[in-house]
């Protein structure tokens, strides 16, 4: 993309109505415009990176063997009345009447509609175990949304349904799914720490939440720093295997981590004080176990292997997608602006003419873009007639891991220059070699790559 052809309506001045800092950077580098309280615009380059985010989800889930479909925002009443949910939800649900004067609300979750699908379609214990996910917008009428997308009213959100034929089926969909969020988060370039939770409105006996820490963070959390130490890197996973995706779970449940709800101070105290952390955190998902809830009251029942109808055992597994925007930011930026992990970053790298107009120069950078391109990257071209302090002002603000600069002098002796966001380092080289360490880069990043 040519940043002369784009939309990047950046900000100069910082948004007073915006807290903290993702939702400062959110503003100032035109990601997003606020439609109402609580709901966003997402421009181009938000786009991208909300796409991006999206992709990874999708990809970690089909690796874990669940089935994306896609369900409506807007719902009858009638399935949340089986559930006793319609009464039950309270104020966060958005309620509104069709022109009929039939009670209708926008989703805040799905496991009514779920549900009834299941149960329209499956009888037999012979069709199980079954996943089925959608990433799909969500309404809650948040009593005080704020921070951006972190609480925003309308947002985008994964949310997986397991059926099983039996509890230990049912738990076994659990620890799949909590491995397979390890992956994605740390996709993401993401610790995202999955501690005891208390279940609020989905109810169920068994739930983590997934946090990273953050001092903008809503949650408070207590924790055993040995498991910020945990890595998942490049584990192939059997994800049909039982023993091995509890392994994975009892690694990381091993050590201490609970939200404020499930706190245990007695047991807390007996991890090393040096060990011993409290902090504020951001929930980017949430994984529940919740049994015949949902399917005793609404009938989602099969036959099992003795012929026999029985309910089905089920979980829901939640990722905060649009949320994840900005609590990547909330980890990974300083005081110029964002700095995005390769995983989502919305370009691959920025090209900065420091001559736009000079022959030499715009050759150069037509020749590195295309070569970019055909390489299978996404570049962002600055070749705005600008000064070189206000384009790498930019490129600082939309937080691109990786910057080209092609400027005369190097030209002269045959280099560009190849700069670290993060580090700030550079490195002088030929453009070709640029490309190839750009893609060395990002081999683990493609669509489909295994994560580092
Ligand atoms: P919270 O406690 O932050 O209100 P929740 O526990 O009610 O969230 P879940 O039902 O667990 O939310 O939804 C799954 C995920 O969706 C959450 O982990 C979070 O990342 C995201 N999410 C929930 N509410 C919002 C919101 N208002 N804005 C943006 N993302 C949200
Ligand atoms: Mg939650």
């Amino acid at each position: 993309m040519r940043l002369s052809r784009y939309f990047l309506p950046v900000l100069k001045e910082t948004p007073a109505e915006a807290q903290i800092v993702s939702h400062r950077y959110m503003l100032r580098a035109g990601m997003i415009k606020q439609a109402a309280a609580g709901i966003y615009s997402w421009l181009p380059l938000g786009f991208r990176v909300l796409k991006n985010i999206e992709r990874i989800v999708h990809e970690e889930q089909m690796r874990a063997g669940h089935i994306p479909m896609l369900m409506p925002t807007l719902q009858s009443a009638d399935l949340w009345r089986e559930s006793g949910r319609f009464d039950a939800y309270g104020p966060e649900m958005l309620r509104l009447k069709d022109r009929h004067g039939r009670d209708m609300l926008y989703g805040p979750t799905n496991e009514e509609l779920i549900t009834d699908i299941f149960r329209a379609h499956v009888n037999s214990y012979k069709d199980l175990p079954l996943t089925l996910y959608h990433i799909q917008w969500k309404f809650r009428d948040e009593i005080r949304p704020r921070f951006g997308v972190m609480r925003g009213r309308e947002f985008y959100m994964k949310d997986g349904y397991n059926f099983d034929i039996d509890r230990d089926a049912a738990l076994h969909a659990y620890n799949r799914h909590m491995v397979s969020y390890l992956r994605t988060y740390e996709r993401m370039g993401l610790q995202a720490i999955p501690m005891r939770a208390d279940s609020g409105p989905i109810g169920g006996d068994d739930t983590h939440e997934f946090l990273v820490l953050a001092d903008t963070g809503e949650s408070e959390v207590f924790y055993d720093s040995a498991i910020t130490d945990l890595r998942f890197g490049d584990r192939q996973v059997n994800y049909d295997d039982r023993e091995e995706c509890a392994a994975i779970v009892r690694e990381w449940t091993t050590p201490y981590a609970r939200t404020d709800e499930t706190h245990d101070p007695a047991l807390f105290a007996e991890i090393p004080e040096a060990r011993r952390k409290r902090s504020r955190a951001i929930e980017v998902g949430q994984i529940f176990y919740f049994g015949t809830k949902y399917s005793d009251p609404m009938g989602a029942t099969v036959t099992n292997d003795k012929g026999e109808q029985v309910p089905v055992h089920m979980g829901s597994h939640g990722i905060g997608v649009s949320r994840l925007v900005g609590a990547i930011i909330e980890a990974s930026h300083d005081d110029k602006g964002i700095i995005w992990p390769e995983g989502v970053t919305p370009f691959h790298v920025g090209i900065v003419n420091l001559r736009q107009g000079d022959a030499g120069c715009d050759a150069a950078c037509e020749g590195l873009y295309a070569a970019l391109v055909a390489a299978g990257l996404d570049p962002l071209y600055d070749d705005r007639e600008e000064r070189a302090g206000a384009k790498f002002a930019t490129m600082d603000l939309i937080g691109l891991p990786w910057r080209i600069t092609v400027g005369p002098r190097g030209l002269k002796a045959g280099v560009v220059e190849l700069t670290s966001r993060r580090s700030g380092e550079s490195e002088e080289m030929s453009s070709e070699a640029a490309v190839d360490r750009l893609l060395e880069v990002y081999a683990a990043h493609r669509p489909g790559a295994a994560p580092v």
